[in-house]
């Protein structure tokens, strides 16, 4: 097919396929649109008015001033329609963010009052013209600032060429300069239709492009979160994994500085956990691990940071907590885990934890590191005193251990 009928057809198709979601927006563009048009149009109709009502007081041949007086009436009667319209849509323009049934009658009802009179000046005219041109402008007008759906649009130009066909008889007797002036109306009324497809699918491309945006980013940000969560969670607890513990372990730990109050740390592990996985098989082991984990994190206060390290161990940042608090916190969270069995996949499993401690005096400085390295030696100890306890382990200024340095 050549070229031009190809996007001649995709036109027609466009025509037929007339995004109709994008209503909506276009008849707000529209209505906003109108609001200035109709500001303007009234400074023009009163222009009118005040000229030929002066003119039509003295001087001119009858016809002419028989013109003079029509036009001065369709001005004053436009003038009217353009204020009340006006202020409808301005209003409906300050009380709505999302169109409305309403606003598309009075999107209909504007376009067809602008067109109405496009005709009513036109049959006015041929009173002393031939002249068309009124009526070509204000049908352009309409179809370029009017957001209309093809089909409406199609509607609305048929039904104004039809007045404008039978009314200019009114007026023009001489046969061939009415079927001019028709032919003149013809092509008015073809381009304004062809101008507003245009303007109208454009609007509705740019419209549904701007969804598609608006959608991808949300999708976008959506995965971002996701992955956020991914990187800084650990997948099978929830808890925070040990990178994030580290981060937020150390900003703490600068915040706590400033702070005249002691930080403590515990390391949490459980006992024989190897054995439960192979005696109720690792699934089940998964299992216990989330409920555990579950257990700790309702253990302590929302504002401690805890995480899992990896496998079945697990840490605690106790801000503002000297040594007798945090051990109280890790013997309660030791009772909890043993209280009673795990119920997990039909076996009642017993769990146990053992539990190092180690603080931060509120003079001492030391990083997120050195206190994980002393929890875990207290922890090593928990574990070489027959597991099931909670050890504690200060740290010396110079990060050694105060019991392993004896
Ligand atoms: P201890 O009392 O000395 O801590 O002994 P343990 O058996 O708990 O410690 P060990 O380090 O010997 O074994 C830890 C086990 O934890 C081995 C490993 O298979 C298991 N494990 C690590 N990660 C996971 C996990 O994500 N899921 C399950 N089910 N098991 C895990
Ligand atoms: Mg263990
Ligand atoms: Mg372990």
């Amino acid at each position: 097919m050549h070229p031009y009928f190809a996007t001649l057809k995709q036109w027609l198709r466009s025509v037929v396929h007339d995004n109709g979601a994008v209503q909506g927006e276009a008849t707000m563009e529209t209505m906003r649109r109108f609001r200035i048009f109709a500001g303007f149009t009234l400074l023009v109709n009163m222009g009118y008015v005040a000229k030929l009502g002066f003119f039509t007081g003295s001087q001119g041949s009858l016809p002419h001033v028989r013109w003079a007086s029509a036009i001065g009436w369709a001005h004053g009667t436009m003038a009217l329609a353009m204020a009340v319209l006006g202020l409808l849509i301005h209003r409906f323009c300050q009380s709505h963010v999302r169109a409305s049934p309403q606003a598309l009658v009075l999107q209909t009802l504007f376009a067809c009052t602008a067109l109405a009179f496009a005709v009513a000046l036109s049959v006015i005219d041929q009173m002393v013209t031939t002249n068309t041109t009124n009526f070509a402008t204000i049908c352009l007008l309409v179809g370029m600032l009017s957001l209309m759906r093809p089909t409406w649009a199609l509607a609305m130009f048929v039904g104004t060429y039809l007045v404008f066909f039978q009314a200019l008889a009114l007026t023009q007797r001489d046969p061939e300069l009415l079927a001019l002036a028709r032919s003149h109306g013809l092509s008015a009324v073809l381009m304004s239709f062809v101008a507003s497809t245009v303007m109208w699918h454009q609007y509705a491309s740019a419209v549904l492009l701007r969804r598609e945006i608006v959608r991808g980013n949300r999708a976008l940000a959506c995965k971002q979160s996701e992955l956020e969560y991914l990187a800084t969670h650990d997948a099978l607890t929830g808890l925070y994994n040990r990178r994030e513990f580290m981060r937020l372990a150390e900003m703490e730990l600068v915040r706590s500085a400033r702070l005249p109050s002691d930080t403590c740390v515990l390391m949490v592990d459980l006992d024989f956990f190897k054995k439960i996985n192979d005696r109720y098989g690792h699934p089940a082991g998964d299992e216990v691990l989330q409920q555990v984990a579950a257990m700790l994190k309702n253990g302590v206060r929302a504002s401690d940071v805890i995480a899992r390290m990896g496998g079945e161990e697990f840490i605690v940042l106790l801000p503002s907590t000297d040594c007798e608090g945090a051990l109280a916190v890790a013997e309660k969270l030791r009772c909890v885990v043993r209280e009673k069995p795990l119920q997990v996949q039909g076996f009642a499993i017993q769990v146990t934890a053992s539990i190092g401690v180690s603080g931060l005096k509120k003079s001492q400085r030391a990083s997120i590191d050195g206190l994980y390295a002393t929890a875990d030696q207290a922890l090593y100890v928990a574990k070489q005193s027959g597991r099931d306890r909670v050890e504690y382990l200060a740290l010396e200024p110079m990060g050694i251990p105060m019991s392993l340095a004896d």
